[in-house]
């Protein structure tokens, strides 16, 4: 396959290419998917809505594979994501499951802390994503046998020895990573080939997209992770919703 992309006037590290001759590893991440459909019922994936859950949302839909998608509306999310979950749902006929922050959770970190605490202290933030994204993650992943991600190894450096399989001790379910293996240039050629919907502020130096205050564009030669919580240190670039262990 040979794409011909035009240059961005702004930095974007996965249009910096002019040509690529690639073969998409779609076959054996259909296959991925299809071996999680069929021995681990019911499976979910968790969409945020990065490239690479289009992908996957994309070839759920095209296949018809019976894996359902949930999302985790934090409340601060862009909104280019929500725009996004709309035009997802709409273009796929999907349902998708949106889980929300416990009310009065969010309410006592916001008024005792103040809105944006989560750039006062590394400990203010963790606990800012555990009430927005960690403990819905649980109710969201409560009587799943197995759920997906669209996590990649090289995405950054806290997920290179991402596996594609791994046993996630914390919910007592399978978790599967099938595009672990995936490069920059195949997620999006896999998107432009197959005209999938994305996130608009990839186009605007964004490759990982979170809650908006904790999210910003990259530079040349960063880490695409780096825009992520960058007021940290890169080995903290992670918001507690994945830790990893291969599967025995
Ligand atoms: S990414 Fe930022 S706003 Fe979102 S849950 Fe974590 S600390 Fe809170």
């Amino acid at each position: 396959m040979r794409l011909i992309y035009r240059d961005h006037a702004v930095f974007i590290p996965w249009k910096r290419f002019i040509a690529v001759d690639i073969d998409l590893p779609t076959t054996e991440t259909l296959a991925r998917l299809r071996a999680v459909a069929e021995r681990h019922t019911p499976a979910t994936l968790a969409a945020s809505f990065g490239a690479e859950d289009m992908v996957l949302i994309d070839l759920l839909a095209r296949h018809r594979l019976p894996i359902s998608v949930f999302t985790l509306d934090t409340g601060r999310l862009p909104e280019e994501t929500q725009s996004l979950i709309h035009v997802t749902a709409r273009r796929y006929g999907l349902a998708i499951t949106v889980v929300a922050p416990d009310a009065g959770e969010v309410e006592r970190y916001v008024s005792t802390h103040g809105p944006n605490a989560f750039y006062d202290s590394r400990a203010l933030r963790l606990e800012c994503c555990a009430i927005r994204k960690v403990r819905p993650l649980a109710r969201a992943l409560a009587g799943q046998r197995a759920w997906i991600t669209g996590q990649r190894r090289a995405q950054s450096v806290t997920r290179r020895a991402l596996p594609l399989q791994e046993w996630d001790a914390e919910h007592g379910i399978h978790k599967f990573n099938p595009l672990a293996d995936w490069s920059d240039d195949a997620v999006w050629t896999y998107v432009r080939t197959h005209d999938v919907p994305y996130n608009a502020l990839h186009d605007r130096g964004y490759p990982s997209i979170g809650c908006a205050p904790c999210t910003r564009a990259i530079t040349p030669g960063e880490d695409s992770r780096a825009g992520r919580w960058w007021w940290e240190s890169d080995e903290h670039r992670e918001c507690g919703l994945h830790t990893h262990r291969r599967a025995s």
